[in-house]
């Protein structure tokens, strides 16, 4: 698809931020609350505030939610996520020039293309089309780095397929110079051996779970780092799910994430919903992946809760969500900034 296009899809309207009352709100693990908001934010926080607003009826909400690893450039799907209540997401591959494309719907932090060997990953099938970014050698891994970063990289990745991949010195390389700009590395690693080299490398986060079961070594080996789920993205394994529930219990922080794109459901995926639980996930640990963890872990500052300070964006839900998780992927509305959209 090309960015001219892309261009175009991105006007979506999105509402100015809305000041005012929204009243009769629960929220798992909180209660029943009202909001005052000013401004898209929210400035008060309580059961019973002063006021005449508009009144949700003791309607489930849950937060802003937050897509770990998709991609736009790809799949022309940024409206339909944003209107289904994602306020953020990752995009973990995409051309350089996305960087320049304005007025998308949901705030979106971007790796750009992955660096990778000459006649890697994945530049001989679906990315060879601008989404991966070939060096050689050690001086060209690190110059990449820099580059992404000064066109509006928010993070970097790197794939590791087992063929045509960068050495260990460009690996950790990357990893070096990534950090000393402040952005995170996250890997595409799905086998035992990539998931391994991955962490050997100094790499942040796993942008998949990996489908092939991974050595105790190695689920220790990333217990201090991070995990974007995309479980559905590749069939839902009991390989991939196990690996997800040990990765879990080794401490290993865990993000929601689909691979929008090459998953082709734009809003809180009801199959990747499904495997979470089947991994072992609560719904309130669902709720965290979706919301708190990955505000928290990429620095998405105005999400992951409704509490004073933060954007007042929700879900609005037919149910609570612990009794029926599939509510989740149907709001019955959407509030961005305080504002009913669309
Ligand atoms: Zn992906």
């Amino acid at each position: 698809m090309g960015l001219l296009m892309l261009a175009c899809a991105v006007e979506a309207v999105v509402p100015e931020p809305a000041s005012g009352l929204v009243q009769g709100l629960q929220i798992v693990g909180v209660g029943r609350v009202d909001l005052r908001i000013e401004q898209g934010q929210i400035v008060e926080v309580g059961p019973a505030l002063e006021g005449d607003g508009e009144d949700l009826g003791g309607a489930w909400v849950v937060p802003g939610w937050i897509d770990s690893h998709v991609h736009l450039a790809y799949l022309d799907a940024a409206p339909e996520l944003a209107e289904a209540g994602v306020v953020a997401a990752v995009d973990l591959a995409a051309p350089v020039d996305v960087f320049e494309v304005e007025g998308w719907p949901l705030e979106v932090l971007w790796a750009g293309p992955m660096i990778t060997a000459p006649g890697g990953y994945p530049t001989q099938g679906w990315g060879s089309n601008g989404y991966g970014w070939q060096v050689s050698g050690v001086d060209e891994a690190r110059a990449a780095v820099r580059a992404l970063h000064e066109a509006g990289a928010s993070l970097i990745k790197v794939p590791l397929t087992g063929s045509d991949e960068l050495s260990d010195e460009e690996l950790s390389a990357i990893a070096e110079e990534a950090h000393a700009l402040g952005l995170r590395v996250a890997v595409h690693a799905l086998s035992e051996e990539a998931a391994a080299r991955g962490a050997r490398a100094g790499f942040d986060v796993l942008a998949h779970t990996p489908t092939e079961s991974l050595s105790e070594h190695t689920v220790q080996a990333w217990s201090d780092k991070a995990v974007v789920t995309t479980l559905g993205a590749f069939g839902g394994a009991a390989s991939t799910v196990d690996n997800l529930r040990r990765l879990r219990a080794a401490g290993t922080t865990v993000l929601y994430g689909t691979d929008l794109g090459n998953t082709r459901t734009p809003a809180i995926d009801p199959r990747e919903v499904e495997l979470l639980l089947l991994a072992g996930l609560s719904v309130e640990d669902l709720l965290v992946a979706g919301t708190s963890a990955p505000a928290s872990y990429w620095g998405l500052d105005r999400y992951g809760d409704l509490s004073v300070g933060k954007e007042a964006s929700f879900l609005v839900l037919s149910g609570d969500p612990r009794q029926d998780s599939a509510a989740l992927s149907a709001p019955s509305a959407v509030y961005r900034g305080g504002a009913r959209w669309p």
